[in-house]
């Protein structure tokens, strides 16, 4: 298990409700919160928008019974969604910053990636897409950043599958996604870790190849915007217990109002009429 995996397992509260919540429990949430506030700030770069757009949402997702992590997700994907219809005019006074100028899933995902530490697997579920679609995405959004950057980030060179002396070979390059950015997105598995560096220790155009994607991988996240994390948590930790108390209420009202519903005087008349009307009209066929 790597650490992007340890990372995904499931909090131990089931309950978004605050109130009943450890202290710990509250911590992970107000963790959760801090990267859904990040998360909307990359698709509205209007702080204010951002921050209003994904209050609501999340106040409406947490009327369902879901973990935290579920929430989180259930909001960035219905966030999303309204990112894509509101379309490029909601960023048109920042459309000069390049960030901006990709696509919404596009700055979602290089904002999950390296801001919110989000595994592959967890952001290709928001995004209802394949791990490798994924990959494929992210690496196409910091290509683009990249051209940006300068001349400093020169196409790295492709490693050739060439052999070794221990029958061993270069790894896989896919242009589309490159091993390079699973290695630099921590999402290896040990062994593969393991071998690649043994790799890299012999293999000139794999270590060359890796230390631009390197460059690429740090130039491209100064270009990744960042907010204020914890005020924008506080806000949506209000909205949260807001939409918990209210969830509490209608469970608890229903079974309570019917119960003082029918205690009262006027209704059970009502109901004895009913039956002697029921009575009656049995008897009379
Ligand atoms: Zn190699």
């Amino acid at each position: 298990m790597d650490a992007r995996e340890i990372r995904d397992l499931p909090e131990p509260t089931a309950s978004p409700e605050l109130g009943d919540l450890g202290e710990l429990a509250q911590l992970a949430q107000l963790a959760q919160l801090a990267q859904l506030a990040q998360l909307g700030r990359a698709l509205w770069h209007d702080a204010d928008t951002g921050l209003r757009q994904t209050t609501e949402t999340l106040a409406t997702v947490a009327l369902q019974d879901l973990t935290p992590q579920r929430m989180a997700e259930k909001t960035s994907s219905i966030l999303l969604q309204t990112a894509r219809r509101m379309g490029p005019r909601a960023n048109a006074d920042v459309s000069h910053l390049p960030f901006y100028r990709l696509q919404p899933e596009e700055r979602w995902v290089l904002t999950a990636l390296y801001h919110c530490h989000w595994s592959y697997s967890r952001i290709a579920r928001v995004l209802s897409v394949s791990s490798e679609e994924m990959q494929q995405l992210a690496w196409a959004a910091r290509l683009q950043l990249s051209t940006s950057l300068g001349s400093g980030i020169a196409p790295a060179p492709i490693p050739t599958g060439s052999l070794w002396k221990d029958g061993s070979s270069c790894p896989d390059y896919d242009l589309s996604r490159p091993w390079t950015q699973r290695f630099l997105d921590e999402e290896m598995s040990a062994r593969e870790c393991a071998f690649i560096q043994a790799h890299l220790q012999g293999c000139p155009t794999c270590r060359e190849a890796l230390v631009r994607a390197r460059k690429l991988y740090y130039g491209v996240a100064q270009m990744v915007p960042q907010g204020e994390r914890e005020q924008d948590a506080k806000i949506l930790s209000r909205a949260l217990k807001g939409s918990a108390r209210l969830r509490h209420r209608s469970e608890i009202d229903f079974a309570t109002s019917l119960r003082i519903f029918l205690r009262r005087p006027e209704i059970q008349f009502l109901f004895l009429v009913l039956a002697a009307w029921f009575a009656f009209s049995f008897l009379h066929h």
